[in-house]
Order: structure tokens, then sequence, then C-alpha cells
């Protein structure tokens, strides 16, 4: 738990939350302000900001928790498909700094699109390829 954490708090139940799943690791519950109905957060009960500072174990179990809602989600709100996404830092539209999937149903005709594409000159294709193949080793 950390001192003001809003989703640590729903863990708790010092806030109350629409709880879909839980185990002893993670906690899922419905977003209150979903992109589409069945919208989901899964967190871990152990805090951590962002995918940077959350352990891959971690990671793991809310994979796992995901995998686990994702059919259920599907067949219970008759989506068509499902995002998986994940905000890392206020840049990538991250608000609540408690690490969370976001599972969302989606419909064929949600009216929702995906992120614009942009097009990649071949020298900064190979540039970024080289920059993050020599930064993993
Ligand atoms: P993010 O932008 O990835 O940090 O997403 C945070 C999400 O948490 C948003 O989609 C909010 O609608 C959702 N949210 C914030 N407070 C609550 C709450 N008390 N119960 C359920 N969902 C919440
Ligand atoms: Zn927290």
């Amino acid at each position: 738990m950390t001192n003001g954490c809003i989703f640590c708090k729903i863990v708790t139940g010092d806030i109350p939350a629409e709880r879909v799943y839980e185990n002893e690791k993670v906690y899922a519950f419905l977003d209150i302000r979903p992109i589409n109905r069945g919208h989901a957060l899964v967190i871990h009960k152990h805090h951590h900001a962002d995918i940077f500072d959350t352990p891959e174990e971690d990671l793991k179990d809310l994979m796992a928790a995901a995998k686990h809602l994702a059919p259920v989600l599907v067949k219970t709100t008759k989506a068509d498909g499902l995002n998986i996404g994940m905000n890392n830092r206020g840049a990538a539209g991250q608000v609540v700094m408690h690490a969370h999937l976001h599972v969302i149903p989606r419909f064929v005709n949600d009216g929702l699109r995906h992120w614009p594409g942009r097009q990649y000159t071949p020298e900064e294709l190979k540039l970024d390829a080289d920059a993050i193949r020599k930064a993993l080793k």
C-alpha cells in the first residue's frame, strides 16, 4: 500500500470499485470511465508505478489475469475483439501511477480508431533498429 494511491485504496476497500476478479496477487475491476462496456483494469496488489519499476514476475501475474479475463469479457459483452494496453508515464497517457493493464472489449462498429501510423524513412528505420539492438546487447 502506497500512501495516497487510489488503486492501492481500491485493493484495501478504502475506495469502492466493481471488482470482477481477484486472486492473492492481482485485483481486477471495471474502469469508471470505460472506453466500452466491460472495460476492466488489472492491477497488482504490490504497488509499482509503471512497467519500468514492475518486476517481471509481477508483470506475468498481470498478463495471466488478463488472459483469464479476456474470454470472459468478450463473452459477457458479446465483443468482437479485445485490446490490452498499458500507459506508462504521463507522456503516454498514464494518469494513475499504479501500474495497470487496460482490458478493453471492442466492437466492429464502436467508432474507435487505431493509433495513426506514420511513414518511416529507410534511414530512420535502420538507425532506430541499430540503436535498440546495440542497447539490448
Ligand atoms: P491511465 O490513463 O492508464 O492511468 O488510466 C487510468 C484509468 O483509471 C482511467 O481509465 C480511469 O477512468 C480509471 N479510474 C480512475 N479512478 C478510478 C476508480 N476510482 N475506479 C475505477 N476506475 C478508475
Ligand atoms: Zn498503488
